[in-house]
């Protein structure tokens, strides 16, 4: 009996002292807040440690794409569910998150110079970019709408036939929306391609133009320059007002991921830290938190 109680202590000393062994070793970017002190310097990818020796992560967001990145004219403070993460993620680094306002045309080019670190933008993930840049575990879902002025009548896909639609330059959505209309039959199969499809060119049943940013499509809808504005609906919210609707169908679901430079070691931060915030709900707050969730 006495034996047994001097090995139970004797094994729980040891389990003990195991235990602290483990609390000190370092898991970097796992788990939800695990703050710069914990991360060891040693291991820090080269890109990772010019972060946090700068003192800086500077992050591309949306700046007119509210409960997304917005930032408010009057005081420059920036808001939204991207904003947060990269709060987030400037946080575990223990540095100060710095925003450059970009656009669908802009954000990989700045990526790609290095004038951002990372790209937090309503940036769908997809098979053509993950070739170019790394991209996280998504951490929202959206889906493509076309708006379009309630005098124009315009209601379904098959309203749009021979309309022209305003889309951004480097945007999803002119693709995804003629995809769309070959699927419901209103755009013949043997026309579209994938691997050629060019929203400049394209002339099948529907045709585009291509502007740098979504503040002009909304103007040229009012204009009557294009008849509907075709983006994921979380960026076509604030362009809804009451002389406008959304047609009936809503399709191609967009992942929004961060996206990186290809193969950097900030990459895997990046995922690592979505992947802790998708498990322990921080993600899911923050998208009640913006409003994103109705
Ligand atoms: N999410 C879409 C894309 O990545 C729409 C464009 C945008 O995000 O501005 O292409």
């Amino acid at each position: 009996m006495r034996k047994s109680r001097k090995l139970f202590a004797l094994c729980l000393a040891a389990f003990m002292a195991l235990a602290l062994l483990a609390g000190c070793g370092d898991e970097p970017a796992k788990g939800s807040g695990t703050s710069n002190a914990a991360v060891d310097k040693s291991s820090r990818p080269k890109d990772v440690q010019a972060v946090v020796d700068r003192g800086v992560l500077r992050v591309g967001v949306k700046n007119v794409t509210k409960g997304f990145g917005y930032q408010d004219p009057a005081t420059g403070e920036f808001s939204g569910l991207e904003v947060d993460l990269a709060n987030k993620i400037a946080e575990h680094l223990g540095v100060k998150a710095e925003f450059t306002p970009v656009t669908a045309a802009t954000r990989t080019a700045l990526l790609d110079s290095g004038d951002i670190d990372c790209v937090l933008a309503t940036f769908t993930i997809t098979d053509e970019r993950k070739k170019s840049w790394d991209f996280t575990t998504p951490y929202y879902t959206d889906h493509v709408g076309v708006l379009v002025q309630n005098s124009s009548g315009i209601k379904t896909l098959a309203d749009l036939k021979g309309k022209t639609v305003g889309v951004s330059s480097g945007s999803t959505s002119a693709k995804a929306l003629v995809e769309a209309m070959v699927k419901a039959g209103v755009i013949p199969a043997e026309s579209y391609d994938a691997k050629t499809f060019d929203p400049a060119t394209w002339t099948s049943g529907i045709k585009f133009k291509q502007y740098d940013d979504y503040p002009a499509i909304s103007t040229a809808l009012s204009a009557g320059e294009v008849d509907a504005f075709c983006v994921d609906k979380s960026i076509l919210a604030i362009y809804n007002t009451g002389d406008r609707s959304y047609i009936k169908e809503e399709f191609a679901p967009q992942n929004y991921g961060i996206a990186t430079k290809k193969d950097s070691g900030f990459s895997k931060v990046c995922d690592d830290l979505v992947q802790g915030w998708l498990k322990d709900n921080t993600i899911k707050t923050l998208i009640q938190k913006n409003g994103l969730d109705k």
